[in-house]
């Protein structure tokens, strides 16, 4: 009989795993708290650097786990250690003895209405990055003008920002800025297009070709500025306020569109099952590796594993090779109890 090992989280860190675990010989158990497998990239619509569909993604993953046993609309009520692995019970009665576990929790996109300065949840045409991408994949509830003249994307809300509790960068919101601000481009050939960053952080493979694609091609500009003010004009349309620190110079600009880049912060789930399992919690709040440089995949506890962004903001190609890492830490510990 195959060996169980239990992976809370259905996102494409748990997906990642769960296909490896089986190639390896492993019993995979996917426990994933909402009805579809995914998590956020679920939810994108394309993937910077080469505008990968986020659904081909997706679906390839779960074609190549249809193997693995997979509880959906479930959670992990506790979890118990035993002598050689833990007891995990689930919230639909199911109970797993098993070595190993995967925690590979995810994060969640900052509540931008948290930051009132913004008007997010009070103007309609203010929006978050997962909104924009809801409707790039077609969702009837997000708003958007039918062709915005003017359209603004702010960088790091709720993210590098004291106030919010939240000192961490995000990591991928300046280019999914970049990548969302030339969608719009394309969208709408006709819309001026401006991102208002503190910091660009474009550190990744092409990444910096696109930025320089999004000045030069698509003329999209970039004002190192941070929004101070969000309101609304006689005539519905919004007005912000904004500091360009480059120059010294306030700035007004009026827009029909504006994109809040949400960041990632930790899971309340996270925090959840830290508790139960008696997992470190490192300074940032989110769960803490044995070693940031060595052992990102190992926890405090024997035989329980994380992986992608349960233990800090991660790209989407470092979440899945992070899945891989853990699947092997996760065979290594099984065959040998390292
Ligand atoms: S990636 Fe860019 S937008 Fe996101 S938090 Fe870091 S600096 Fe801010």
């Amino acid at each position: 009989m195959k060996e169980n090992v239990v992976i809370i989280g259905g996102g494409i860190a748990g997906m990642e795993a769960a296909r490896q675990l089986l190639l390896l010989g492993y019993h995979p158990i996917v426990v994933e708290q909402k009805d579809r497998l995914g998590g956020h990239v679920g939810q994108w619509h394309r993937l910077f650097p080469d505008m990968a569909s986020a659904q081909d993604l997706i679906r390839g993953l779960g074609e190549e786990i249809s193997d693995a046993n997979i509880f959906l609309e479930t959670k992990v009520n506790s979890i118990n250690r035993l002598r050689d692995g833990y007891q995990v019970m689930l919230s639909n009665g199911v109970n797993v003895a098993c070595r190993s576990l995967l925690v590979a929790s995810g994060f969640q996109l900052f509540d931008a209405a948290r930051k009132e300065e913004y008007g997010y949840g009070v103007y309609d045409h203010v929006i978050t990055n997962s909104d924009l991408e809801a409707w790039f994949n077609g969702k009837p509830d997000v708003r958007i003008p039918e062709v915005p003249e003017n359209v603004g994307f702010v960088h790091c809300v709720g993210s590098r920002d004291l106030k919010a509790g939240n000192l961490e960068c995000s990591k991928v919101c300046c280019m999914t800025a970049v990548k969302q601000a030339i969608e719009i481009k394309e969208k709408f050939p006709s819309a001026r297009v401006w991102c208002f960053y503190m910091d660009l952080r474009l550190f990744g493979k092409k990444y910096e070709d696109f930025y320089l694609g999004a000045q030069q091609e698509y003329g999209i500009q970039f004002v190192r500025g941070r929004v101070s003010e969000v309101g609304e004009t006689a005539d519905g349309r919004l007005q912000v306020k904004a500091e360009d620190t480059l120059t010294g110079k306030p700035l007004r600009v009026r827009l029909d569109l504006l994109v809040l880049m949400a960041g990632m912060a930790c899971n309340p789930e996270m925090t959840r099952l830290a508790r139960m399992a008696r997992l470190d919690i490192d300074s940032d709040g989110f769960l803490k590796s044995l070693d940031n440089i060595r052992s990102i995949n190992a926890s405090n506890r024997p035989g329980i594993f994380f992986a992608g962004a349960c233990t800090g903001p991660k790209t989407v190609p470092e979440t899945l090779a992070e899945a891989r890492a853990a699947a092997l830490d996760i065979h290594r510990y099984l065959q040998k109890g390292l």
